[in-house]
């Protein structure tokens, strides 16, 4: 079997889910068991600088520039090492399908949860190939353990290489991390960029093989909160102002045509997450997404503009009937990326390129640990990790792709 995929297996067999309740970091300590393991694998293939924050559990390590190697600059790789929330991440027990047929797959035994092509037709593009699926009853954790097993293992052949008699590769000094709570939206939350040490770098968590992602959604919060007077409803002609009443009134000022449910692409949405109320007083908790910063403003201005417009209808009642607590939580990177660091895109594409993959370059609907990195002085795209259907008991990797990605990073590395 490949190293790569030793790596992998190895890695996904350590639960490292995070939570989003602990309100610690790490947000588990279990996630430090596969910190550890890594610091000692490092250790073992010969990297240097090996700096593990074991009090928030992220890792840094180097691999210094070869003879010849020409980048004044540090080029950095990226992945995390928690699993989502969402599916249990305990005693994953992998599944291999070799020379896939491309018909249903059982997860398990029992056969009560199956990858059909028929939910799941991206699965027609690995006929032929291995498939590394659960049993049903956990998640993978390809996302993102193939991305550490994809960048550990580029580190292993790279420093090896260098120990060679003839070495073959020329590149400068490469960066690596490991992050915790990723899926949790804190992935960046203790990083150190100065111990990091990277000029600009890439995350390796995306999904299918040749993905590349430069561009994401701007993102807010928004805590509405509606003031109602209630009044016995006998006589509450002209009296009563119900909270949930406005509060919907409010929601349906936003237009329906901007929801999760009616867009894709570049077009972004207000999404009502959580609503609860009462006559005398309703919440709602809406996230706002659009990749144009101008009409990321516009929307958060809209939702200020209604609450006037009804704060003034509604003024005989109460002075202000509606607040609007607005929160930006992440930008866009594409503004770091463009026009300036185009270059880390490009040459990511054309290392894809010279290897085969086809390049699928689209912006992400959602956040990326690089888009905070980005913002934090290292310009980071992201690549693909080669997994599919992340966060469940569907998630599969194909173990040609696990390979060929440490193929690319190797390819990546030398580019620059
Ligand atoms: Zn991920």
């Amino acid at each position: 079997m490949e190293k790569v995929i030793e790596r992998f297996l190895r890695y996904i067999s350590i639960d490292t889910q995070s939570s989003e309740m602990s309100g610690l970091s790490p947000s588990t300590e279990k996630q430090k068991m596969l910190g550890k393991m890594l610091e000692e694998e490092l250790k073992e293939i010969g990297a240097e600088g090996i700096d593990y924050d074991e009090e928030h559990n992220y890792l840094y390590a180097v691999i210094p520039a070869t003879d010849g190697g020409k980048n004044e600059k540090v080029l950095g790789f990226i992945a995390h090492m928690d699993t989502s929330p969402e599916a249990s991440g305990e005693n994953v027990k992998p599944q291999f399908i070799y020379d896939y047929d491309g018909g249903i797959v059982k997860l398990g035994e029992d056969g009560k949860y199956t990858l059909d092509p028929a939910n799941f037709p991206e699965l027609k593009k690995y006929i032929g190939k291995t498939l590394i699926t659960t049993d049903g009853t956990t998640l993978l954790g390809a996302d993102d353990k193939a991305g550490i097993a994809e960048i550990m293992a580029m580190a292993e052949e790279l420093l090896e290489d260098q120990r060679s008699e003839v070495p073959k590769y020329i590149h400068g000094k490469i960066a690596i991390a490991f992050t915790p709570d990723e899926e949790i939206g804190e992935g960046t939350k203790f990083f150190d960029v100065k111990r990091f040490g990277a000029d600009y770098a890439y995350t390796v968590d995306g999904g299918e093989i040749g993905e590349l992602e430069y561009e994401n959604f701007n993102a807010a919060a928004a805590a509405v909160t509606v003031k109602g007077l209630n009044v016995h409803p006998g006589e509450a002609k002209d009296k009563m102002l119900n909270a949930v009443r406005v509060a919907e009134e409010f929601d349906g000022m936003l237009g329906q045509s901007e929801r999760p449910e009616y867009t894709e692409g570049y077009e972004g949405f207000f999404h009502l997450m959580r609503f609860s109320g009462n006559i005398e007083e309703a919440h709602m908790d809406y996230i706002i997404r659009d990749h144009d910063k101008v009409k990321f403003e516009e929307k958060k201005e809209k939702m200020q503009r209604n609450a006037d417009e009804l704060n003034a209808k509604y003024a005989k009642f109460l002075d202000k009937t509606i607040t609007v607590e607005l929160r930006d939580q992440y930008y866009n990177m594409k503004s770091c990326i463009e026009p300036d660091n185009m270059f880390l895109v490009e040459n990511a594409r054309k290392a894809m390129e010279r290897l085969g993959i086809k390049p699928i370059i689209s912006p992400v609907r959602g956040g990326t640990d690089g888009a905070n990195l980005s913002f934090m002085g290292v310009p980071c795209p992201n690549l693909s990790a080669g997994g599919h259907n992340f966060h469940g008991r569907f998630e599969y990797v194909p173990a040609e792709s696990i390979i060929k990605i440490k193929e690319l990073l190797v390819e990546i590395a030398c580019s620059f």
